[in-house]
């Protein structure tokens, strides 16, 4: 065990798995602060679904670790299970060769997939009706986590190997020594470290900019829903419903979870530090509208009463990758944020990939595609000055 301080900043997923495999590693004291609770950000309303496919060749090979890493995790955490129901990916004839594009990417990294017409798709799962014009990339390896499991699990583990799991206490700021980090400034003191990793997702540029950089990544309001018990339990699987806008999944209690995207709504500007995501609401509409695009593909979604909402944030940067890894002009900092409407699906890896770049200084996939030292200053600075609606910036769900 070496005698150097990790720091991580923010306890959602990103930062919760960062810690657990620090300390698996035996890398000294790892120290995790969060303003609130741990999970008070998106982490704890996420629909935490998960594809393998996605659109990148380092999303891919990154994806392939999480979803081993989540079904590992099942057997690690106790009261925390990966729902393996698979996730179906629909398209319809417009969307479809863009993806299908993709094929090839997928064989050559061995992501498995199944293209599904929609006969196939009745078959399999008689409670959905798509459209005929309908088509399914099915990933076989796919499914969902219940983030109300998970986000307690992995921190009494945490706890249990020996993380200082600080809670109700807010990072005012980042103290360099000699040009490279030297620990973080609390309400409560300061905390010497080796390493600090950010993963304050919609807050991360109000602390990064106490160290002059700034990343080009936007916020955008995001809102899921969850039914009362339905008659029966749907036995389908996690579904990116993207013709219809939206997504679903089965959830705990015989219901269902349905998320809308917002297209045309602003980007949320986060520009006070104790910014909380419960000042944050979504039209009472969306209800309706998830009905009303949905229904004729789960029919049983007619009768069923909403019995949750949740609404957070999802942060994107300005090429769509997330953004994870040491910042070059300041040794001993890292970054992990945008991970689109993914980063409860990238969580188990984000963590891995955190704790051996500042543990071992290298990764074991290559993630040079999402390094924070791709962007260009000057393009951030008016990319940042723009405002944008969700719609403009790229779409990736999951
Ligand atoms: C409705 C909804 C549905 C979603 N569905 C999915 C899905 O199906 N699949 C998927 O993969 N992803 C999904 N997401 C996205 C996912 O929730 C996020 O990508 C993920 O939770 C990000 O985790 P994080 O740990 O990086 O950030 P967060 O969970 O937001 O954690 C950041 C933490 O930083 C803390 N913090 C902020 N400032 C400070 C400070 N100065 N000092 C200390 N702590 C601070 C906050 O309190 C917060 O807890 C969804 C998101 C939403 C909103």
């Amino acid at each position: 065990m070496s005698n150097a301080t990790a720091v991580i900043v923010g306890g959602g997923v990103t930062g919760l798995s960062t810690a657990y495999q620090l300390a698996r590693k035996g890398y000294g004291r790892v120290v995790l602060l969060d303003k609130g609770p741990v999970g008070d950000g998106s982490s704890s309303r996420a629909a935490a679904i998960i594809t393998g496919l996605l659109w990148s060749e380092t999303g891919v090979l990154a994806r392939k670790v999480s979803l081993r890493l989540f079904r590992e995790l099942s057997a690690e955490l106790e009261g925390y299970r990966f729902q393996d129901v698979g996730c179906l990916n629909l398209f319809d004839p417009a969307s479809w060769p863009d993806r299908a594009a993709l094929l090839p990417l997928y064989e050559r990294c061995g992501a498995p997939f199944e293209i599904l017409d929609a006969a196939e798709m009745r078959v399999r799962w008689p409670e959905l009706h798509p459209r005929d014009e309908f088509i399914g990339l099915y990933d076989p390896l796919g499914g969902y986590s219940e983030p109300d499991d998970y986000i307690p699990a992995l921190a009494r583990k945490c706890r249990e190997l020996g993380v200082e799991i600080r809670e109700h206490e807010r990072v005012e700021d980042l103290l360099l020594r000699g040009g490279r980090v030297a620990g973080v400034r609390t309400a409560t003191g300061i905390i010497e470290a080796d390493a600090v990793v950010t993963t304050l997702y919609g807050w991360t540029n109000l602390l990064l900019e106490r160290v002059d950089l700034r990343l080009p990544v936007k916020a955008f309001v995001h809102q899921r829903y969850v039914t009362e018990p339905l008659p029966r339990p749907l036995a389908i699987p996690a579904v990116n419903a993207n013709p219809l806008g939206g997504y679903i999944r089965p959830a705990a209690g015989g219901r269902l979870l349905a998320g809308i995207e917002s297209a045309d709504r602003l980007e949320q500007r986060v520009e006070r530090p104790d910014f909380h995501l419960s000042e944050l609401s979504a039209p009472e509409s969306l209800k309706d509208q998830i009905r009303s695009n949905f229904t004729d593909y789960v029919p049983l979604l007619a009768s069923a009463g909403w019995a949750i909402d949740k609404v957070g944030l999802l942060t994107f940067a300005m090429d769509g990758e997330p953004v994870l890894g040491p910042v070059g002009r300041i040794p001993g900092l890292f970054i992990g944020v945008a991970f689109h409407s993914g980063g409860f699906a990238y969580n188990p890896v984000s963590g891995l990939l955190l704790a051996e770049f500042v543990a071992d200084g290298r990764t074991s996939v290559d993630v040079s595609a999402f390094s924070p030292d791709r962007f260009d200053p000057v393009e951030t600075a008016s990319y940042l000055d723009e405002t944008l609606a969700q719609k403009h910036v790229v779409r990736r769900r999951h």
